[in-house]
């Protein structure tokens, strides 16, 4: 059986802050803060999984994946790849 890697989640830090903060986070735009927690979620922007603010996020338990808010709710049913 094969082990999943845990949950995808991180606490912005000043290194985290430089490398994300260029583009900020894709679901609300905003900047992140020091000490945020991001999760690495799929939404409806390009270039697929990126981290965006954890509480803007849903985590699916059938694919162990987040996904931003409004992404997961018009996909909810409809079954994702
Ligand atoms: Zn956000």
């Amino acid at each position: 059986m094969e082990k999943k890697n845990p949950t995808p989640k991180i606490m912005m830090d000043l290194e985290k802050l430089n490398m994300y903060n260029a583009e900020g986070c894709p679901s609300c735009g905003k900047k992140f803060s020091l000490g945020d927690m991001a999760v690495l979620a799929c939404g409806f922007w390009e270039g697929g999984a990126k981290y965006i603010h954890e509480n803007e996020a849903i985590f699916d338990k059938k694919t162990s994946t987040y996904y931003e808010r409004r992404c997961y709710n018009r996909t909810k049913g409809k079954g994702i790849r």
